[in-house]
This record gives C-alpha cells, structure tokens and sequence, in this order.
C-alpha cells in the first residue's frame, strides 16, 4: 500500500476536527460539479509540471520526483536526458555514475536502481517501450500505483486518478473522500468524479493543494471554493 505522509494530510495546526459546513450546501452531487467547476475557472492550464519528450521520458522523471520538487527534476531531466537518450543507455549505465548524475533529487541510491532495472525489463519485455498498461507499469521497479496512473494519463492520456500527498488532503478536506489510504481515496474520488474529468481533476487538486489549501495553514479567506467546502476555516 502506496504511504502518504500523514503529517500534511492533516492541516497541521489547523483543526480538521472542528468542521462547519457551508449554510445550504446541497446535495453532494451538485456541490462536487460545483467544485469541479469552480476548479476548472480557476485553473484551466492545469498540468504536470514534470518536463518530457515521451512515455519513458515521463517514467524516468516520475521516479525522480519521490520526495523532490517538479522543478528539481526538472532540472535534472533537461541534461540527465541529453546524456542518456533511451532505455538503452540507462539499462547500459554506471550505477556509480548515474547516481552521481541525479544525486540532487534525492534517495538516488533506490532510484538510479530503479531506473537501470526498469530499463532493462523494458528492453526484456516490451521492446523498449513503456506499456500503457496499469497492471504492467506496477510491475516495474520504483514504480507504484500513483507513477502508474501518472504516466497512464500523461503520457497516453487513459483516464486516471493519481493520488499523491496533495490530492490525498484534498480530498479529505473537501469532504470528496474519507478513506485512510490511497488506495480508498483514489476508489472515491474515481466514483464521484466523472471519468472525462480525471486527469485535469488530479491536476486542479495539485494546483489548489500547492497554492491555497496548504497542509498547513490553508488560505481558506482567500479559497474560491470556501463556501463549497466542509473544512473551511475562514477568520
Ligand atoms: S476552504 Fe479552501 S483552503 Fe480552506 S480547507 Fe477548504 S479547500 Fe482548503
């Protein structure tokens, strides 16, 4: 089971616990559309942050963004992939040295690991490529359930619904799901929002999560979504 850090899951010093909700919220059905909608103004660019030319590209960058910033990776990646151009050359690289080459992303034992031996079984099994399918990516190493659904619905546009740390909290703060585990959430989230909208759901929740409903103190005062939403503190 994919560990979300709990810590930011809840608002910190903010008190989940004491929730009021909205006057007149309506029945939940319209107030999630409500929300969506109110996301999609708000963010109508909404996308990954994560630079790539192609499947494997995204993959690669997917491992190296545990526990680092879209802009380091970024970095990263924009000479990382001049260097090493395909599973090829990855599958063929030094450990030593591709550690060395990725090392401020972090954990860049596990994930230089990761990425020689996710080459390789790309080259063994599916000819280079990255399969467009679910069952198959968590197969890969470094690669679990949230990489998988990201490279399914941004590398190949599949609707999914990658749970990560922001979208986790979100979900619970605006009442969207209730479960205790990634999996539960992503199940909720993939009931209440309709399929079209997935993708540029989990984009919006990324958007919001990183610029107003912050773990801790979230900007509730300023959240276009505050009179939508359970967990609204607004002082
Ligand atoms: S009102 Fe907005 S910022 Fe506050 S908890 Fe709800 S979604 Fe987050």
């Amino acid at each position: 089971m994919e560990k979300i850090d709990k810590s930011s899951s809840n608002a910190g010093k903010y008190d989940a616990t004491d929730n009021r909700m909205p006057e007149n919220p309506g029945n939940d059905e319209i107030r999630i559309s409500k929300i969506l909608s109110v996301l999609e103004n708000t963010y109508p660019d909404a996308t990954t942050a994560l630079h790539f030319k192609n499947p494997f590209q995204l993959l690669v960058a997917t491992i190296l963004a545990a526990q680092c910033t879209d802009r380091r990776v970024n970095h990263v990646t924009e000479r990382l992939f001049k260097k090493y151009k395909s599973p090829g050359d990855f599958a063929r690289a030094d450990l030593k040295e591709l550690q060395e080459d990725i090392k401020e992303c972090g954990l860049f034992r596990n994930k230089s690991k990761n990425i020689i031996a996710a080459s390789r079984e790309l080259l063994e099994l599916y000819d280079g490529q990255v399969p467009a399918d679910f069952e198959k990516l968590v197969k890969l190493p470094g690669v679990g359930r949230k990489t998988a659904n990201v490279i399914l619905a941004n590398a190949f546009g599949i609707p999914a619904f990658a749970v990560d740390t922001h979208v986790y909290r979100l979900a619970h703060r605006l009442g969207l799901s209730d479960k205790k585990d990634v999996l539960g959430v992503e199940k909720d989230l993939m009931k209440k929002v309709p399929r079209e909208l997935w993708i540029k759901a989990h984009h919006w929740l990324i958007y919001h999560g990183r610029r107003v409903c912050r773990a801790i103190n979230p900007k509730c005062a300023a959240c276009p979504l505050k009179d939508l939403c359970p967990s609204v503190r607004v002082s």
